[in-house]
């Protein structure tokens, strides 16, 4: 492989963005970041920006209410990946990324942009329920965009984030693992797919420079992070040496709940109801048209489910 990318991360200081840009530079990649003009007085990220420029990143100042800005800003590097906010719990920006197809399309010069995806193959979920389906609606506008303009690009399918899924044992609204009991989704049978956040980082970066992930969705299915919710149950009952109580929450009972939430909760739930109803993440192969990264790169050692756990003892 010749050189490697220069590469140009938008929402860097964002809970995925971070992680790219630590994996960027981890990799020798010449890393800018987009500073944005709007940064205020958020004193948190003017000093993720600086710890970003002490480890080697340069800081390129832009925005998004200014189209010249982004154009010059893709200009510099060879790669633009963007991990602009998509989860309503935090903020929803995903159609803005359509400003910065519009800039790499002037630009002409950019060999590869990875959109903010990161999650649920958006191509797959086109009966999704309302409101959750917003999110793979607007992702499926800006793919459309990046074809449209015929930008080079890749997808990735990162499943769940560990840090989201994993401490909770699945249950929405809980990030931290109980010790005495758990509500499981149905049977709690259904499998998903857990993947570390600097993993899903560092898959991110290698496909960069890799020709066989040009145009392509790629799955992150790290093998033995393929779980049921009962099966990260029962490696947390291993390690705190415990049984948890058990209680089910049929399908119909989680839907009737979903009814009375307000939006950002329902659209959170409408995505595990996918996630851990329909089993939306597992339920199907890849196909000859994707690659998975795990396959592609044996090499990186992922963090299983259970070693992800123990930090929680
Ligand atoms: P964050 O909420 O952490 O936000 C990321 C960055 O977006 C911010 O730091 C900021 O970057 C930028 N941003 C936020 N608001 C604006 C705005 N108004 N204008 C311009 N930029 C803005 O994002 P996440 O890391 O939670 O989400 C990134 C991706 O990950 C999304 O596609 C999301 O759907 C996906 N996701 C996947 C999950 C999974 O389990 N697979 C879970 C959660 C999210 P800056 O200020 O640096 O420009």
């Amino acid at each position: 492989m010749g050189l490697k990318s220069k590469v140009l991360i938008v929402g860097g200081t964002g809970y995925i963005g971070k992680k790219l840009v630590k994996a960027s530079l981890g990799h020798g990649h010449e890393t800018y970041v987009l500073q944005r003009r709007e940064i205020g007085v958020d004193i948190e990220k003017v000093q993720m920006l600086l710890s970003f420029k002490k480890q080697g990143a340069r800081l390129v100042i832009g925005s998004f209410d200014d189209h010249r800005s982004l154009v010059e800003a893709v200009k510099q590097v060879d790669v633009v990946i963007c991990a602009i906010s998509g989860a309503h719990i935090r903020s929803h920006q995903i159609l803005l990324q359509l400003k910065l197809v519009d800039a790499i399309k002037e630009a002409g010069n950019v060999k590869r942009f990875i959109p903010s995806e990161f999650g649920t193959d958006p191509s797959r979920m086109a009966h999704a329920m309302e409101p959750g389906r917003e999110t793979f609606d607007q992702k499926m506008m800006v793919r459309k965009a990046i074809e449209d303009a015929g930008i080079p690009f890749t997808y990735i399918s990162a499943n769940c984030y560990a840090g989201y899924f994993v401490g909770g044992l699945c249950q929405f609204g809980h990030l931290l693992p109980p010790t005495d009991s758990v509500v499981l989704f149905g049977d709690g049978n259904q499998k998903s797919i857990f993947v570390e956040e600097d993993d899903i980082a560092t898959y991110t970066i290698r496909t960069i420079d890799d020709p066989r992930t040009l145009n392509k969705t790629v799955y992150i299915r790290p093998p033995a992070n393929i779980l049921s919710q009962r099966e990260i149950v029962e490696i947390w009952e291993k390690l705190i040496g415990k049984q948890l109580v058990k209680t089910s929450l049929s399908e119909k009972e989680f839907l009737d709940m979903i009814k009375d939430k307000g939006y950002v909760d329902q659209a959170g739930m409408t995505h595990f109801y996918h996630f851990f109803y329909e089993g939306c993440l597992a339920n199907f192969e890849i196909g000859d048209d994707a690659e998975e990264a795990c396959a592609l790169y044996p090499d990186v050692e992922y963090i299983k489910v259970e070693d992800y756990l123990k930090q929680y003892l």
